[in-house]
């Protein structure tokens, strides 16, 4: 199949973005990012002492990651609190965006992390990620560089770029990733469903072309901010 999309999109295209950082004043760091019609708000703590103490490392700080999503966010009302999913998730995001914070200037501390899914759509993981990035950087964390994330997928036998929720169900594949802006170093990969080998090559090759227009949007919303706008 060729063609538009359930929603009207390209096979290329990305669902509408909107983001925004500092939009708490008592976080460290904040940013609300819509993304199609997930919604998501990231809080960032720390670098601050590290509890549970047993966590703490001598030579670097920790990042600790709380993914979340609203009961309210899906249709069915989700039962609150931690469950297998947002465990994996808020595993899988610390490991995303480690690689890109300065962790060994901070020795023993930690830098907390909430991402709460406000409404979801599919990619909230992605769209949590991207947030996260934004917070960080928001809270004067010393970072290498932002992280994007996107998924692509195969629905109806076609290689599409962020799937929709509608497309997400009657998908054959999904496929999240998370990568660096500058160097494009792939920090998070995961698949769910199947694709062949050709088809994988075609779905990295969707996510690793939009990088560059995610980052612009997240880097907008930081100028907003800091150029005193
Ligand atoms: P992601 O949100 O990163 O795509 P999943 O693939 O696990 O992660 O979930 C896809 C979508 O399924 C979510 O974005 C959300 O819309 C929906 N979903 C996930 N968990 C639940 C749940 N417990 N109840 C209802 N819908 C859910």
């Amino acid at each position: 199949m060729d063609g538009k999309r359930l929603d009207g999109r390209e096979p290329n295209e990305l669902r509408p973005i909107k983001m925004e950082v500092g939009v708490l004043q008592r976080a460290d760091g904040s940013s609300y990012v819509e993304w199609g019609k997930n919604k998501a708000l990231a809080t960032v703590y720390g670098p601050r002492e590290c509890h549970p103490r047993h966590l703490q490392e001598s030579h670097r700080a920790i990042l600790q990651v709380r993914y979340n999503m609203a009961s309210f966010s899906v249709e069915d009302r989700k039962r609150p609190g931690p469950d297998r999913r947002s465990t994996e998730i808020s595993k899988v995001t610390q490991e995303a965006l480690e690689p890109v914070l300065f962790l060994g200037r901070y020795p023993r501390s930690s830098i907390d992390l909430n991402i709460e899914i406000l409404q979801a759509d599919a990619g909230t993981r992605c769209t949590g990620i991207n947030a996260a990035a934004l917070a960080l950087a928001d809270a004067g964390i010393p970072m290498r560089d932002l992280v994007v994330a996107v998924a692509a997928g195969k629905v109806d036998g076609q290689v599409v770029l962020d799937l929709n929720k509608k497309e997400d169900n009657m998908g054959e594949a999904d496929l999240p990733m998370a990568i660096t802006s500058r160097d494009k170093k792939i920090t998070l990969l995961q698949m769910d469903g199947h694709l062949t080998q050709d088809e994988f090559k075609q779905a990295m090759d969707l996510c690793l072309g939009v990088v560059d227009q995610v980052n612009e949007i997240q880097r907008k919303a930081l100028m907003d901010k800091y150029s005193g706008k």
